[in-house]
């Protein structure tokens, strides 16, 4: 019995993915910005998947630029609008994934930096953010300012504001969005957010690893961060993926175009999940009672350590998580749970299942026995062999 249900660490790759890069490798392998023909082949396909992609985020093409996945589109969201716009501050949340963290809290500008609250259901404080703003614009420097706040959680799943916080900061700030992990579960339109930058990544969404883009909507300077040639129209340097660009393209097309299925599926796994493990008492949700990823929930079992509960489902071949995998081996609870307020015994009993559409009938029955037998073992209430 082998079981997946770490969806939001990775997907697999959508088989119409995996042989639509193979044809690329094959047929299109020019370097897309050669004026030859087989260049030209490249360049084609690139813009078609370009094109596509912009679609389904409702952009214009010419706002999309791939980069090589999340992390580093949202490096560069940071960086490239700090570079530009002096004198900037940045405003973000305490639940961002740790590739918005890391690049706010080590920018080489000392630009100030607000960490705004989140509530205890794992929504950002938008009355915070207000304060935040208001107390920005009265700095001699001025109101200027990025905020950047996700889309929706990795670890909860707990979907955020940002259309209402765009309206809160408007006309005084740029917003940036993470999108990676709602980008193939929920419909995702950067103009109806009203964002103007947004990262999206391939991998969570049966894409390959390894390519992203960012949104930079039209107006906005934005200043590269990679440099070097003339690819994406001179904002990020390097011979274009066009395999990976052209897989991004089919993965998420064809998330799309049955996503209402996606999301019936996924929620029902995770309610009937939810429902199994109810005999067990001292459990709870992790940003419960919001709109939530309709494929994630995070639980939190009182009184187990969360590192032992995933090792011993993956010995029960369940592969589960426990917060991101970008964190694992570093010491100590979740981030995201800390920032929510969980005490810090509690942030270290919570795992993550994220599912995906195709679990067989039966399985999640299975899991649950799996999971319930765990917790009364690591509860010291039952006894298990390994
Ligand atoms: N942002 C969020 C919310 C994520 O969950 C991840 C990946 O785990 C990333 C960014 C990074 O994306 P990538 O793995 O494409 O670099």
């Amino acid at each position: 019995m082998q079981f997946y249900l770490d969806h939001n660490a990775t997907t697999p790759m959508c088989e119409e993915a995996i042989e639509a890069m193979a044809q690329v490798q094959r047929f299109s392998f020019g370097n897309a910005s050669s004026v030859h023909s087989h260049g030209a082949a490249a360049r084609e396909k690139l813009e078609e998947a370009r094109a596509g992609i912009a679609e389904l985020i409702g952009c214009e093409p010419g706002e999309l630029y791939f980069t090589s996945g999340g992390t580093e589109a949202n490096n560069w969201a940071i960086h490239g609008i700090l570079e530009n716009y002096a004198r900037c501050a940045v405003v973000y949340s305490g639940i961002e994934h740790k590739s918005i963290l890391n690049a706010v809290e080590n920018q080489i500008w000392n630009v100030p930096v607000h960490k705004i609250l989140v509530r205890e259901d794992g929504l950002v404080d938008l009355g915070n953010l207000h304060y935040t703003l208001r107390t920005l614009r009265e700095r001699p420097a001025g109101g200027n300012c990025l905020v950047s706040i996700m889309l929706a959680n990795n670890e909860t799943g707990v979907i955020q504001r940002v259309s209402e916080a765009v309206s809160a900061v408007k006309p005084h700030a740029l917003v940036h969005t993470d999108a990676v992990q709602a980008f193939g579960k929920i419909v995702v339109n950067a103009k109806v957010l009203g964002v103007d930058l947004m990262t999206i990544s391939a991998h969570k969404l049966g894409g390959p690893k390894g390519i992203g883009a960012l949104y930079v909507r039209d107006g906005v300077e934005i200043e590269p961060m990679i440099r070097g040639g003339h690819q994406e129209h001179d904002r990020r340097a390097g011979t274009e993926n066009v395999a990976a660009a052209v897989g991004f393209h089919v993965a998420a097309r064809r998330r799309h175009q049955v996503l209402d299925d996606y999301q019936e599926r996924t929620l029902l796994h995770v309610r009937e999940l939810v429902e199994a493990l109810e005999c067990l008492e001292d459990t709870w949700i992790n940003g419960a009672g919001n709109v939530r990823l309709p494929n994630t929930v995070n639980i939190g079992f009182d009184g187990v350590n969360s590192d032992s509960l995933v090792l011993m489902l993956a010995h029960a071949g369940i592969s589960v998580s426990n917060g991101s995998a970008c964190e694992a081996g570093s010491v100590g609870g979740s981030h995201v749970l800390k920032a929510m307020g969980l005490t810090d015994e509690s942030t270290e009993n919570a795992i993550r299942f994220s599912f995906s559409d195709d679990l067989p009938d039966g399985a999640i029955a299975k899991i649950a026995a799996e999971v319930i037998e765990a917790v009364e073992s690591l509860r010291g209430m039952i006894d298990i062999p390994l």
